[in-house]
């Protein structure tokens, strides 16, 4: 397992098959009270596994709210609270997050608030979370914008079960990858070079998904490790985020899936690398590998002007810079503020080039 260093102590991070059926033994400690929390999709499919195995040793609960960004709201969040506090839960009992990004950021934020905060854990069940369970960010949405409702918490664990992998769809299998490509590229541990071989239109093998995820959450770690509070080097995590947040917010959340917007963000994130520093990358490579992997690129509809306003910092100013993550090289970022009309030309041309 890999630990993770934090403020307030270290935390394991387990990836491993069958892992849900030897959850009673992985518990950081004996809980008397634990809750489950889950969505309408995974529910179905991995609840009675784990509340099976929860029961061995403690008293149970659990709630399934419905599968979907729009769970991770304030009205979702207040039903959870009144939930917990009809079920007893005190500051000794434990919330377990059995789902993909969305159930960690809301079960998590949950567990943070309640009686100023009691213990969780994670149980990804999605590739994308291997981002999003460590770091300890916790949030729900506001409508005015995403994870405007949250703070940092940390799990006292990570139980990534890989079983529970083989049966996400297809286009949650392309998201989450896009997130490990993007720990692939930020950071300088060659690991690129592995995922080049992958293809997403077979089955997943275990093996390989293990070691994916494992070289993904290594990367992960390092960055929140030397910057837990997003103050400095944290801000790398956005490679390829910048247009990607753009794309996704204008083709509309669940029209486009966040790892496949980050693609795209990714790859323009490499070409405006190459002509600030008249640089080579490896631009040519990564779009070939997303192409072979169906990522969808069908952009050429969105608007430059609408998504370069997205971009803006300050949304309001006509003249404002862009700040983007960019390679100097393969495995090293830097933050950089551009000017809107530099990026707008290099936006246009990409959006042209992109089909
Ligand atoms: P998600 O949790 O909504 O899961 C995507 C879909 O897959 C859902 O419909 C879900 O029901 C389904 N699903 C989950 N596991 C499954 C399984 N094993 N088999 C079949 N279907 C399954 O979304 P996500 O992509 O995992 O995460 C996105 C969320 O994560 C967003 O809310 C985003 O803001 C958040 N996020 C947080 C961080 C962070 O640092 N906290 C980082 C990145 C993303
Ligand atoms: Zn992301």
């Amino acid at each position: 397992s890999i630990q993770v260093m934090t403020k307030d102590g270290a935390y394991d991070v387990n990836v491993d098959s069958e892992l849900r059926f030897r959850l009673h033994e992985l518990l950081p400690k004996s809980y008397r009270k634990v809750f489950v929390i889950t969505d309408s999709t995974v529910g179905p499919l991995y609840l009675d596994d784990v509340l099976t195995e929860l029961r061995k040793v403690s008293e149970v609960d659990y709630s399934i709210v419905p599968a979907g960004e729009g769970s991770k709201s304030s009205r979702f969040y207040f039903n959870l609270m009144t939930e917990i506090i009809n079920a007893g839960l005190d500051r000794d009992s434990l919330i377990v997050a059995l789902g993909g990004g969305m159930i960690g950021d809301l079960a998590g934020f949950v567990a943070s608030t309640y009686m100023r905060g009691i213990d969780f854990i994670q149980m990804p069940t999605t590739i994308l979370a291997h981002d999003s369970s460590v770091g300890g960010k916790v949030a729900i949405n506001h409508p005015e914008g995403k994870n405007l409702i949250g703070s940092f918490y940390q799990p006292k664990a990570v139980l990534y079960d890989v079983d529970t992998l083989h049966t996400l769809p297809l286009r949650e299998i392309r998201s989450g990858y896009a997130e490990i490509v993007k720990h692939s590229l930020i950071h300088p541990t060659p690991f690129w070079d592995q995922l080049k071989s992958l293809n997403l239109n077979q089955p997943l093998d275990n093996e390989r998904l293990v070691s994916d995820l494992i070289n993904g959450i290594h990367v992960k770690r390092e960055i929140v490790q030397q910057d837990e509070f997003e103050q400095n080097v944290r801000q790398y995590l956005n490679f390829g985020h910048t247009l990607g947040h753009a794309i996704e917010a204008e083709r509309g959340y669940g029209h486009i899936t966040h790892g496949e917007a980050v693609a795209i963000g990714m790859l323009f994130a490499l070409r405006v690398s190459e002509q600030h520093f008249n640089i080579q990358l490896p631009f040519d490579e990564l779009y070939r590998w997303f192409k072979q992997n169906n990522y969808p690129f069908d952009v050429s509809d969105l608007s430059v002007t609408r998504l370069i306003t997205r971009m803006k910092k300050d949304k309001k100013a006509k003249n404002s810079a862009i700040q983007m993550v960019l390679l100097k090289q393969l495995g090293e970022c830097t933050s950089v503020r551009l000017e809107d009309n530099d990026v707008t030309l290099w936006l246009e041309t990409f959006m042209r080039e992109l089909v």
